[in-house]
């Protein structure tokens, strides 16, 4: 199921968005702000948002920009009034993946929700590292062709590893991405975690690549 967050201040167009996606099958949530966003973003993982451009605290351009600069990876289709090649322009540029000037036809927003997420099939059902492959759809991963099995939190730890390549991940942000808020920072549960998924990945093959970096954290190292 397809999680979209429509952020608009005009009640009217985000009720009649929400109406429209949700008939055509898709799971929406409305926010009146970016602060009323984040929050919704804390409890909810969302595919896409529906970012208006006009907003009361926060202007829609300013909110892309940050959530991609905090490793948001969700798609982001840019709604407003603002219809120039300069405006279009500056919203790609601030992290927006498509950008519809306002007025529109809802089937036409509707085209364009849907050839986003066909892309998201696209590009974003493989995570790859040299021979190391995951499929985020079927749930697998191989290395070198072979099978490796993994529980729900070791694949989620992999996942946020395959997508951190050769980037030095300290135990505060696995514990953040993996284990969510509620986790005892002076627990050993990463390390022994880690410690699992390197017996699955890295035992059996020659070149090891889930490293410790000492009092930094853990890295996965590219494969060529
Ligand atoms: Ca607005």
């Amino acid at each position: 199921m397809m999680n979209i967050l429509v952020v608009e201040d005009e009640k009217k167009v985000a009720a009649l968005i929400q109406q429209g996606l949700r008939e055509a099958g898709y799971q929406v949530e409305t926010a009146e702000s970016p602060t009323l966003a984040r929050e919704a973003m804390r409890t909810q993982r969302f595919d896409l948002m529906i970012l208006d451009v006009m907003l009361p605290d926060q202007s829609g351009m300013d909110f892309a920009k940050e959530l991609r600069i905090g490793g948001h990876r969700g798609f982001i289709l840019m709604l407003t009034a603002l219809s120039t090649t300069k405006d279009k322009i500056q919203g790609l540029d601030a992290g927006a993946d498509d950008y519809l000037s306002k007025p529109f036809e809802f089937e036409e927003l509707l085209a364009r929700v849907r050839a986003l997420f066909r892309r998201k099939i696209d590009d974003k059902a493989q995570l790859k590292n040299g021979e190391l492959i995951m499929d985020l759809i079927g749930r697998w991963v191989t290395r070198e062709g072979i099978r490796i099995d993994l529980t729900t939190k070791e694949f989620t730890l992999l996942e946020l590893f395959l997508r951190n390549v050769d980037r030095v991940l300290d135990r505060n942000a696995i514990a953040r991405q993996v284990w969510g808020t509620d986790f005892d920072p002076d627990s050993n549960v990463i390390d022994v975690y880690v410690n699992h998924l390197r017996k699955k990945l890295d035992v059996p093959f020659p070149r090891k690549i889930l490293k410790t970096v000492v009092g930094q954290g853990y890295v996965l190292s590219k494969l060529e």
